[in-house]
């Protein structure tokens, strides 16, 4: 078994803290808002849920990517929006900097995030680079101490709240992927700005949009990593994000299976539950075990992830198939709800908005696929 004790009382940790403070009322104004409360992240900070994977040194748990999984798994069965507080400092946002950041970067940047005071975004994906993100055209430029960047980045989560951004830019437009270099951008700077926020299918109260870069002016101390192998640090935490997006799907998928079940049971036709027409149980087992496969891949990855073994492929596994699984999972919630599950009253008509993203966001499921056979096929 790859789970611990303590990860099951990590679990349970997770499980009441959603049960307890991301009550429907809470979710619903969520929804019709847009705005996350300050006082939930406050709370989530202090749970630890922000530096999970994150050296005690640094603030963080110190615990491991199956803690994580756990975490963000039952964080999203109640609300995906907030699953991705959870997500970004420990991976997407924070990832680049433990993998390539100095002590001093870490201590300046990476604290602050652990502890839900400062919010870091992850900027990698252009206008016309978003499956091939090494076609980036955002560019830096040497000037005496400092690199000019000039471009624009779309479809940032957390932009327009950030307070850093970690951006990719082309330092040498001669080399394709290897002329990429990764910076840590403050977003007060001179020549930084925010295109406006999208209006999103689901994860309500999470912005996203544009970050326009022009002349902006950021120190040579704020260069992450070497100079022209940012596309490497992007990659790797992609690699480890993809896991959290599996655990997102997961999440989402057993809420759907949860809430399917409970009104399967209660909902009559023809004078008996539907829960007892062949069509509709049939259903609900083949929901059951997509989801039990998509567990396996995702712990499996992040089991191998834990003991140190080779991930690539294991993750984008477990992205692709959790992600589809879940889409294909609250799409049959939704059927199975009839014209309830249209409306907003229930539960899955969120969740399958929600959802909808988990196939797209941190490589789409034909990148998954380009990763697995590239994998499997390579010279
Ligand atoms: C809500 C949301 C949040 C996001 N957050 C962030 C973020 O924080 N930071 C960030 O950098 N990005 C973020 N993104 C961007 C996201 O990662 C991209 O949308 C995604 O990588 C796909 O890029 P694209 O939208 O340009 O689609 P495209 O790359 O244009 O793809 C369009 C279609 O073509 C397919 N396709 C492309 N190339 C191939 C190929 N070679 N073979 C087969 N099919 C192919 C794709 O699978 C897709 O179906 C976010 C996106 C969304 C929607």
């Amino acid at each position: 078994m790859v789970f611990t004790e303590q990860h099951e009382l990590i679990r349970k940790l997770a499980r009441d803290f959603a049960q307890k403070e991301l009550t429907p009322d809470i979710l619903d104004q969520v929804e019709e808002t847009g705005v996350f409360p300050k006082e939930i992240l406050n709370k989530m900070g202090k749970a630890g849920f922000f530096g999970i994977k994150i050296p005690k040194e640094l603030g963080g748990t110190g615990a491991d990517t199956r803690a994580y999984v756990i975490v963000m798994e039952e964080i999203a069965r109640v609300s995906a929006v907030a699953s991705l507080y959870v997500s970004s400092p420990n991976s997407l946002s924070g990832g680049p900097l433990q993998l390539s950041g100095t002590p001093e970067q870490l201590e300046k940047y990476l604290r602050p995030v652990v502890t839900g005071e400062k919010i870091l975004a992850f900027a990698l994906t252009e206008p016309g680079a978003g499956s091939d993100a090494a076609g980036m055209t955002t560019t830096a430029v040497a000037d005496g101490d400092y690199y000019v960047l000039n471009g624009r980045k779309t479809f940032i989560t957390m932009a327009p709240f950030s307070d850093f951004a970690i951006v990719y830019a082309k330092t040498d437009m001669t080399k394709g992927a290897k002329g990429i270099t990764a910076f840590i951008v403050d977003m007060t700077l001179e020549g930084v700005s925010c295109g406006k926020p999208e209006h999103k299918m689901g994860l309500i109260g999470c912005g996203t949009s544009d970050i326009i870069l022009e002349n902006v002016r950021v120190h040579k101390s704020d260069i992450l990593g070497e100079m022209n192998q940012g596309f490497i640090n992007a990659m790797k935490t992609l690699d480890i994000g993809r896991i959290g997006v599996a655990a997102q799907s997961i999440g989402v998928a057993q809420a759907a299976l949860d809430e399917t079940i409970k009104y399967a049971k209660e909902r009559k036709q023809f004078g008996k539950r539907i829960a007892d027409f062949q069509g509709i149980s049939f259903m609900i087992a083949e929901m059951a075990t997509k989801l039990e496969a998509a567990k396996q891949l995702l712990y499996e990855a992040a089991y191998k992830k834990d003991t140190n073994q080779n991930t690539t492929m294991a993750a984008s596994m477990a992205k692709w198939f959790a992600s589809e699984a879940c889409n294909e999972i609250c799409a049959k919630a939704v059927q199975i709800h009839g014209g309830y599950g249209y409306m907003k009253e229930y539960r899955v008509e969120r969740l399958y908005r929600d959802c909808r993203v988990f196939t797209i966001y941190e490589g789409t499921s034909q990148v998954q696929q380009m990763v697995i056979a590239g994998q499997l096929l390579k010279k």
